[in-house]
């Protein structure tokens, strides 16, 4: 979500007369976008404050703008904590961005809103970002989120269609559609179109290759979205659907609205109505009062399921959230860490025996750009893949036969 709103902010600045550069000595103006989901993402953020303040006291033209989950409602006490920035203004908020701009004199007029929108293909990528939910109505217990981006609120179908249409035009060939729980989308909207609609609506857009979404949510995903993803050819077979926690208490405690048993019978139902399927899942350890036996439950989970990707993260208590409010962090650091690392592990041995599977293999790849001297891009099912060719790749398909497999990538070579 802040990769695609760091893209509209340039796409904004870009028709403002501004240009993307490299080093932050010689910029004029700064966006900082600011993630707080963890104290230690905080910490990187209040760090980079600082760093700009000491650039500032150099180049006191220098502008600083900050966005992103860092920006509560109330930015009274972040303007008096850092008087050097120039503008605060809430993730996705862009009016107030706007009307600092105009301020400033930058050429704006409000239908750079919509314009602002359309940029997200910036850079050279084939791939788009796209919000099609804005916010969060769940209130885990854990989770800063709802208290950041606000209450959920779609975007119209229509609309979406129509950025999707001119993103296409201009050489688009990727979305993926962005919302903290994309399967909430549209109960807000007139005549509640749901995710399986709207991607019904964007399959039969012509020059459109692949269609991806994140995230699910294990409480709320529905039958018809899992038989629309297997039937949709553009629909990516690949889902990210956060677990969380593998034990029932736990997932009690943080407010997730299902169990365990629950959550290994829809991993059967989707893996028996869509065999392709590749599945990523998030876990925190250390959350308050995880005892051996709830991690041990967790560990058993992933060993059990053999998700191709598991993203973790040590709790870390946010203000203002229940769990911080009611339960103690009274899991140590080290002992966090231990369960961190010993997920890792495992994950290492599991993604690296299920991508061994397609060694001497043929797959199909959107080519999305080049580092160094290699291709890269990703399968349906989001396996990221290198390749060494001469010839201009970006954008396309290309059928890749794998030679080598790591637990975090493939590579190959290109098949004419
Ligand atoms: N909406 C998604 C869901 O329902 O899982 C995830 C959104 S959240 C911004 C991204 C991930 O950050 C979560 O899946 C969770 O694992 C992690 N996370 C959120 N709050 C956290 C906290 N207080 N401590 C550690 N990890 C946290
Ligand atoms: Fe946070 Fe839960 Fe909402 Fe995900 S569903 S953003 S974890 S409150």
């Amino acid at each position: 979500m802040n990769k695609a709103e760091s893209r509209q902010i340039a796409g904004y600045l870009d028709s403002a007369g501004y240009q993307t550069i490299n080093s932050l000595s010689d910029a004029d103006l700064v966006v900082l976008n600011t993630c707080v989901v963890r104290q230690s993402a905080e910490n990187k953020v209040l760090g980079t404050l600082g760093l700009l303040k000491g650039l500032k006291n150099k180049q006191p033209n220098l502008q600083i703008l900050v966005t992103g989950c860092l920006v509560n409602s109330n930015t009274q006490e972040l303007e008096t904590r850092f008087p050097h920035v120039d503008l605060l203004f809430k993730p996705g908020d862009y009016y107030d961005l706007i009307a600092w701009g105009k301020k400033q004199g930058m050429p704006i007029e409000q239908r750079l809103l919509r314009y602002t929108r359309n940029h997200a293909c910036m850079d050279s990528s084939p791939c788009a970002l796209i919000s099609i939910i804005q916010g969060c109505d769940n209130f885990c217990s854990y989770c800063i989120v709802p208290y950041r981006r606000g209450r959920e609120v779609s975007r119209p179908v229509e609309e979406i269609v129509c950025e999707v249409e001119v993103l296409v035009e201009r050489g688009i060939k990727e979305v993926t559609l962005l919302g903290q729980n994309v399967d909430s989308y549209g109960h807000d909207l007139p005549g509640h179109p749901d995710l399986a609609d709207l991607l019904n609506e964007l399959s039969s857009i012509d020059d459109l290759v692949r269609i991806r979404f994140l995230t699910n949510h294990p409480k709320d995903i529905s039958m018809k979205l899992i038989d629309t993803v297997a039937s949709l050819n553009k629909v990516c077979k690949h889902l990210e659907l956060p677990v969380q926690a593998g034990d029932d208490d736990i997932l009690k405690t943080m407010r997730r609205g299902y169990n365990v048993k629950r959550y290994r019978e829809l991993v059967h139902t989707i893996r028996r109505k869509v065999p392709q399927i590749s599945l990523s899942t998030d876990i925190i350890v250390g959350f308050p009062g995880e005892t051996e036996e709830h991690f041990e439950r967790s560990l058993s989970l992933i060993k059990d399921m053999k998700f191709d990707v598991v993203h973790v993260a040590a709790y870390s208590p946010r203000p203002g959230t229940l769990a911080w409010r009611e339960y103690q962090d009274n899991i140590p650091a080290s002992v966090k860490k231990d369960r961190l690392n010993k997920i890792e592990e495992l994950q290492a041995a599991v993604a690296s025996d299920i991508n061994l599977q397609l060694q001497g293999k043929e797959v199909e790849i959107l080519v999305e750009g080049r580092k160094n001297v290699k291709w890269f891009g990703r399968t349906q099912s989001n396996k990221l893949v290198f390749f060494e060719d001469t010839g201009d790749w970006l954008g396309r398909l290309a059928r890749i036969q794998i030679e080598k497999t790591s637990p975090w990538s493939l590579g190959g070579k290109v098949k004419k």
